[in-house]
């Protein structure tokens, strides 16, 4: 028989239509910048989308949307999410946290609880889709949260292109793989800088590496994301890009890959 706390905690996800994880093979291929973005996209085309920040160490999905300072509130029932711009529900261990300086020393078990305590004890109402920011690499914690998502509808594969990168997706695919979890597809990000002076589109680290790892293990490539200083400068003052340069080239991308993944998923509106 099945304890009460499980029945609670399904009912809670039940408003949930779509669980789509962000993974890359290792940090700093720009996986919250992508994922706040990638948020903001959908819900600017009418989807009620959720963000869950499970990146414990480094939980930035709230500065990226401006919505440092703010905090979760608890209750009987659970916490709620943080509505941020344009209505993103947002869980982050950064609402929980005292202040900045508090470090997070937990070790995996620890660790391992609260991720499963940010995914079940919340109350997310009703969504079209949740977005779970993952941590980086192949280890414990993006284990854990997969296991705790067995019915999630698959993961994003984000690299930059440099062929270090590649070749350490290429691991994170074999890992998605060995648990069971669908590739929806590879996105490259950071791939081409386009000078502001002339206009010129410069592939920095080389051609293709995305699309040449999506080919070598057979998984969709789904698109990319140009650098753009913008995006960096504007994340970092909590300010979000894609609401405040909807027509810039990246903010164009990240449109696209939302369109992408509409047909991936095939979502429909609440
Ligand atoms: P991760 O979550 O993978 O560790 P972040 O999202 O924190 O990476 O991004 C790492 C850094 O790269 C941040 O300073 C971010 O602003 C920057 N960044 C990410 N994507 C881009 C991009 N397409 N163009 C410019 N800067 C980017």
């Amino acid at each position: 028989m099945e304890s009460k706390v499980e029945d609670r905690q399904r009912e809670r996800r039940a408003g949930i239509r779509h669980e789509v994880a962000i993974f890359s093979g290792k940090g700093g291929v720009g996986k919250s910048t992508f994922t706040a973005n990638l948020a903001l996209a959908l819900s600017v085309k009418g989807y009620r989308v959720g963000v869950l920040d499970a990146d414990l160490h480094g939980p930035s999905i709230p500065k990226i949307l401006g919505m440092r300072g703010r905090r979760m509130e608890g209750g009987e029932e659970g916490g709620a999410p943080v509505e941020g711009p344009t209505g993103i529900k947002v869980v982050s261990l950064d609402f929980l946290l005292p202040d900045d300086r508090t470090p997070l020393i937990w070790r995996g078990p620890i660790k391992a609880m609260a991720i499963k305590q940010l995914l079940e004890e919340i109350q997310w109402g009703e969504l079209d889709l949740l977005l779970i920011d993952l941590p980086p690499g192949t280890g414990d914690e993006p284990l854990s949260v997969m296991q705790e998502l067995p019915e999630m509808d698959g993961v994003l594969l984000l690299t930059s292109p440099s062929e270090l990168s590649a070749l350490v997706v290429g691991r994170a695919v074999s890992f998605a793989r060995k648990m069971g979890v669908r590739i929806l597809g590879i996105v490259e990000n950071m791939s081409s800088f386009t000078c502001p002076k002339c206009g010129e589109r410069v592939r920095i680290f080389g051609e293709g590496g995305g699309r040449k790892v999506a080919e070598e293990f057979g998984v969709p490539f789904l698109g990319e994301v140009p650098l753009d200083p913008d995006l960096s400068g504007d994340s970092d003052r909590g300010e979000p890009f894609l609401l405040k340069r909807p027509e810039s080239p990246a903010a164009r991308a990240f449109l696209e890959l939302a369109g992408r993944l509409e047909e991936e998923l095939g979502l429909r509106k609440g």
